[in-house]
Formats: C-alpha cells, sequence, structure tokens
C-alpha cells in the first residue's frame, strides 16, 4: 500500500506558497464533520495523518502530504491534497471570501491536479458544498469520485439505495467524469477500492 508513506509535507494559505505545480495531485474535499479525515486516514492506513489539517489557523488552507521515497528512489512529486472543509458560519467573511478565490485559482490553473474524492456522509449527500467543489471538477473536465462515508450507520439496502441515489444525481448534473461508491472508515468498507482509484490518478 503506497498510501502507508504519506506524510505531512506543508501548508498553503495562497498560491504562492503551493509546491512547483507538475507533478500529480488528488484534492479531498468535504464539508467539516463529514468524514474526510478518518477517511484520508484510513486510506493512508495511519492514526492520525490528516490530524495537521485540523489544527487551528489550518483550517483555511491547502494541506498537502507527499510520500516518503523508497529507498535509491529520487524524491516524488505526487501529492494528496487536503481542501479546507468549510465551516463558513465559524469563518469571518474576508477569509471566506479569500478561501472562496484561493480554491477557485487552484482548481482553475493547478496542472497537477489529476482528480478530487468528494466525501459526503451518506446521509446528507450533495450539499451545496459538494456540488460546488463537483463543479469545479467538471467545469476542467477533471474526474471526481465520491466517497459516501459512514455507510455503517445504514444498513446494506440503504446503501445501496444511497448510492444508486446519488450516482444518477451526479451523473446527470456533471456527466461521465464522475464515480462514487460506499466507504466507511470506521468499517474500512470500501477503502481498498478508494485507493484503487486514487492510486491510478496518481499513476502508481
Ligand atoms: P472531517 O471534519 O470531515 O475531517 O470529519 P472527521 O473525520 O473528523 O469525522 C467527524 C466525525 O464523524 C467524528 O466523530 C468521526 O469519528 C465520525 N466518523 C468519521 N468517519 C466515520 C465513519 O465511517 N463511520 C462512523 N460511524 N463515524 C465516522
Amino acid at each position: 500500500n503506497p498510501f502507508q508513506r504519506a506524510r505531512y509535507m506543508l501548508s498553503a494559505h495562497n498560491i504562492g506558497q503551493l509546491p512547483p505545480d507538475g507533478g500529480f495531485e488528488v484534492a479531498f474535499a468535504g464539508r467539516s464533520n463529514a468524514g474526510k479525515s478518518t477517511a484520508l486516514n484510513a486510506i493512508c492506513q495511519q492514526g492520525a495523518l490528516a490530524r495537521v489539517s485540523k489544527t487551528p489557523g489550518r483550517t483555511q488552507q491547502l494541506v498537502f502530504f507527499d510520500f516518503e521515497p523508497k529507498r535509491d528512489e529520487a524524491p516524488g512529486n505526487r501529492f494528496l491534497v487536503d481542501l479546507p472543509g468549510y465551516g463558513y458560519a465559524k469563518v469571518p467573511k474576508d477569509l471566506q471570501a479569500h478561501w472562496q478565490a484561493f480554491i477557485d485559482r487552484y482548481f482553475t490553473t493547478r496542472e497537477a491536479l489529476k482528480g478530487l474524492v468528494v466525501v459526503m456522509d451518506i446521509r446528507h449527500p450533495l450539499k451545496d458544498y459538494d456540488l460546488q467543489m463537483l463543479g469545479y471538477a467538471a467545469n476542467r473536465g477533471l474526474p471526481a469520485h465520491a466517497l459516501l462515508t459512514k455507510a455503517d450507520k445504514l444498513g446494506r439496502g440503504q446503501q445501496m439505495q444511497a448510492m444508486h441515489a446519488v450516482s444518477r444525481e451526479m451523473h446527470s448534473r456533471f456527466g461521465d467524469s464522475v464515480s462514487v461508491q460506499v466507504f466507511s472508515g470506521e468499517s474500512k468498507q470500501g477503502v481498498e477500492q478508494a485507493r484503487g482509484v486514487i492510486a491510478g490518478w496518481l499513476g502508481f
């Protein structure tokens, strides 16, 4: 599992602080409390990898994780990028505007960005924020993959029903570049499937 080598690299609060463009990166988006940190930790098989994204002051930054190179391997240019979950209500208006502009610029200009993972609570999918992020990806022809997480809270039948409903809605809004799966950071359901999608985008 190459994701086990993921490690915190840097946090960027403006375009100038991003690592050089030109590699391969996958961005993770999700509303606050959707389960994004838990999903990242499960995918990377690390207990507290994404905790850094939650430290005060980092909640409005892009948090980059790189991969520790294997012995005799050149330092890589593959990254996972944790986008701020929006706690809009808690954020001052000028910071919201800055964040919007930053994310907008990141999505429209970042060449290294190869795919978007949107983490949504399976019981509350496709809220405004999720649609906005999926819209950014679709506008650029970037593939997006939705993780319907906290699936352990539902039975199998309800999971499948939710997945088909979200799949239908995503395809009708955003076309063929979107996919969706059931996930649980708690039970680890769907973790391998998610790794497969992300590894493909990163060229692992
Ligand atoms: P984030 O704000 O999106 O990073 O969300 P967190 O990963 O911190 O999770 C928010 C809350 O949901 C925490 O209390 C987690 O324990 C819980 N949670 C996250 N993923 C799951 C899951 O797959 N199943 C269940 N039952 N709870 C989860």
